[in-house]
């Protein structure tokens, strides 16, 4: 069969033709009107994105994970303590951000697939009173589960500590409130919800967080966010910015922007919806037991060679799903249904599962996913929780 790559995994993820021509245009300089008038554009558009106000959004040039190193180098002295809330492997990975830096850690236990009980973050607070940061994960991507920010922000509010969130994977696809629900700072990348090529990571930070910041003794040269702050004012930035990155990022807020954020949240809600009603309807079981609408993360059947379907899939259709991480490597398979993604995405993807687990010798009854996804689609289905909708702030 003709190739022909798609990729359903949780970042990258597919690329939108008009995102990408805007990568294309002849290279301009950082230090003109014409560049800085995209700078100052995108102020509002990111706050728009992390629903604040109050907060401004930084953009740096790294990886995801380059913003979680800012967090940890920025808010935090030698003497400090933090809170991590774990359940996966990126939740993981603050604990080894604040081990690099020397700053002690405390954690919250979560079984992988489960998400975090606020109650037990509440107790975890209450045992350990020098608590100066809490770090917590939206999205584990790892796991596919959804943690409630909300919910965990109404806890730490109590407390004198300040709420950072990994919101990577949940920034553009799940609602997250700063301001109304309290998170102090929070970090996103470009290849997930974006719509854009991996390289940037957004940090926004509200004024709840600036104390630590101008009080933190840890070594920072390229992420210290008080050079970020002083030349954002100036629309500018410290360093030679991604220009072709930050260029793409403005067609994909406004992409986001004529749809609605509201409706971008919905979308993800409805995709997710469909894709697990229909790996169900396949006898497979979902991982997660409180789903994002990133991923579905789905326990593989017993006896399938998860590497081997995955392959095949990859190598004979083009088709990318992700395979578990670590532990989890061999027990479950993740398909993303992120970004630049509408219906018909879903019910390939669906027909993908379906035909690669027929291929694998799977007792598959063929069409029955695709089937159930297609009605969940039709009828607009959407989980109860994601009824609720909250509403963004205007811009
Ligand atoms: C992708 C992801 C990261 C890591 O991002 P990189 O861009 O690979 O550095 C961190 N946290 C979550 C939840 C993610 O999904």
């Amino acid at each position: 069969m003709l190739k022909k790559p798609i990729l359903f995994t949780p970042g990258p993820t597919p690329i939108p033709p008009e995102v990408s021509l805007a990568e294309a245009t002849p290279m301009i300089h950082h230090r003109t009107p014409e560049f800085s008038r995209i700078i100052y554009e995108l102020k509002d558009d990111l706050k728009h994105l992390f629903q604040t106000q109050e907060g401004e959004v930084y953009t740096f040039s790294s990886s995801g994970t380059g913003a979680m190193e800012a967090c940890v180098a920025n808010l935090l002295t030698k003497k400090d303590k933090a809170l991590v809330i774990l359940g996966g492997k990126f939740a993981e990975r603050w604990v080894e951000l604040c081990e690099a830096y020397g700053v002690k850690t405390a954690t919250v236990d979560v079984k992988y697939g489960e998400a975090v009980e606020p109650a037990a973050v509440e107790e975890a607070l209450k045992k350990n009173k020098d608590i100066k940061v809490v770090f917590a994960t939206q999205c584990e991507t790892s796991t596919g589960v959804l943690h409630d920010i909300e919910s965990i922000a109404k806890v730490v509010k109590k407390y004198s500590a300040l709420l950072v969130v990994d919101a990577i994977t949940g920034v553009g696809v799940h609602p997250l409130l700063m301001d109304a629900w309290g998170v102090d700072v929070a970090v996103t990348g470009s290849q997930k919800g974006c719509m854009i090529p991996p390289g940037l990571a957004l940090l926004a930070v509200r004024p709840t967080a600036w104390e630590a910041i101008e009080k933190a003794d840890l070594p920072r040269y390229y992420w210290d966010l008080r050079k970020m702050r002083d030349t954002l004012k100036k629309d500018t930035t410290p360093f030679t910015p991604a220009i072709s990155l930050v260029r793409a990022l403005k067609v994909a807020v406004d992409m986001i922007k004529k749809e609605g954020l509201e409706n971008v949240w919905q979308r993800h809600a409805h995709m997710a919806h469909a894709t697990r009603e229909a790996v169900k309807a396949l006898g497979l079981e979902l991982y997660a037991q409180r789903p994002c609408n990133i991923l579905t993360a789905v326990k593989a059947p017993k006896g399938l060679d998860v590497e081997a379907f995955l392959k095949r899939l990859k190598n004979e259709y083009g088709i990318w799903f992700a395979e578990g991480q670590e532990e989890m490597k061999g027990k479950i398979f993740r398909i993303a249904h992120v970004g630049y993604m509408n219906d018909f995405d879903i019910l390939t993807a669906v027909s993908a599962v379906e035909r690669g687990l027929y291929e694998a010798g799977y007792p598959v009854e063929i069409g029955k996913g695709v089937a159930t996804a297609q009605k969940c689609l039709l009828k607009g289905e959407i989980p109860k929780e994601a009824k609720k909708k909250p509403v963004p702030a205007p811009l």
